[in-house]
């Protein structure tokens, strides 16, 4: 029929399959090494960097009404400010190193999965200097950095909350190698709480607590604010604990561009005096006499509490 009778016989020879030999570098013309740099960047070099730094600060909490201008001393790795950097006592005090020739470069092959890939990194024997030292600067010891106090000044803007990071890019760690870049500086900012106010975002909330008088008849109360006004709370007559009232624009500063400023919110309470003297008891009792002819029957009272309740 078929089959090994055709002329030219079986297109895959008579010994079966024979695989075609194609290299990958016939494929992608360069090989994998090429095909890696388009991937990750031409440019296959890795500068060592210097170590980012997180320190937490802790600021009152006026900076978040106000925000202020702020610093703090660290201490930091950083280049030996005697050598420079170079770890040497003099320019001569060094030799070419060997590890690196003087280049202070060296080319790495490391495998990436079945890949490889060429590197290229710092002399770790040089910290990428290309010189040894063989006169070590007495301030570090030869290794080119060391720990100093700097001091670094800030701003914290208006509306800050706890948590918020601030970068102070190259404030970070010196690299481990003179090429090198130095790494960043986060300050984390933490805000003092407020003796009476809980904080959500630029809004406030606090609780008022009264006499039943005060709820009764209704009271105008000032206290000190965080602004330079005092803030007044008009509490209306006939007021029951729980009930909120809210003050409009007299909050902490919106962050983030945003304009404006956040709502105080006051939530009535009821505070009884623990120890009532004899006349005041007395009292007391004759406003409780008075307040039941008053009042609805205690059952309709019940049922009206909860019609109320149900319906917000
Ligand atoms: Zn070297
Ligand atoms: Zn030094």
């Amino acid at each position: 029929m078929f089959g090994h009778d055709r002329p030219g016989g079986s297109p895959f020879g008579s010994d079966g399959f024979q695989g075609v030999n194609i290299s990958f570098d016939d494929l992608f013309g360069g090989g994998f090494d090429s095909i890696f740099s388009q991937f990750f960047g031409e440019s296959q070099s890795r500068t060592s960097r210097g170590s980012d730094l997180l320190v937490r600060h802790t600021v009152p909490f006026q900076a978040a009404m106000d925000g202020m201008d702020d610093e703090l001393e660290i201490e930091v790795l950083k280049d030996c400010s005697k050598c420079g950097g170079s770890g040497s006592k003099s320019n001569k005090g060094s030799r070419a190193c060997p590890s690196c020739d003087g280049r202070g470069r060296i080319d790495q092959i490391s495998m990436i999965g079945p890949f490889r890939q060429r590197v290229r990194k710092d002399c770790a024997s040089c910290r990428g200097s290309g010189r040894l030292v063989s006169d070590p600067c007495k301030t570090c010891k030869g290794v080119g950095r060391s720990f100093q106090s700097i001091k670094v000044k800030f701003g914290v803007s208006p509306g800050v909350g706890s948590g918020t990071r601030l970068r102070m890019r190259g404030q970070g760690e010196a690299a481990p190698s003179l090429n090198g870049k130095p790494g960043d500086l986060y300050i984390e900012l933490e805000v003092e709480p407020h003796p009476w106010f809980e904080r959500d975002g630029s809004d406030l909330l606090m609780a008022l607590p009264l006499s039943f008088a005060d709820l009764s008849l209704g009271t105008t109360i000032e206290i000190p604010h965080i602004d330079a006004k005092s803030l007044r709370i008009k509490v209306p007559q006939g007021s029951t604990p729980g009930e909120t009232i809210s003050i409009r624009d007299r909050g902490l500063p919106r962050s983030r561009g945003r304009s404006g400023r956040g709502t105080v919110t006051a939530v009535l309470k009821l505070e009884v005096p623990r120890k009532p003297s004899r006349s005041m008891l007395k009292q007391i009792k004759e406003i409780r006499d008075e307040m039941e002819g008053e009042l609805k029957p205690l059952e309709d009272r019940i049922k009206d509490e909860a019609k109320t309740r149900r319906k917000r």
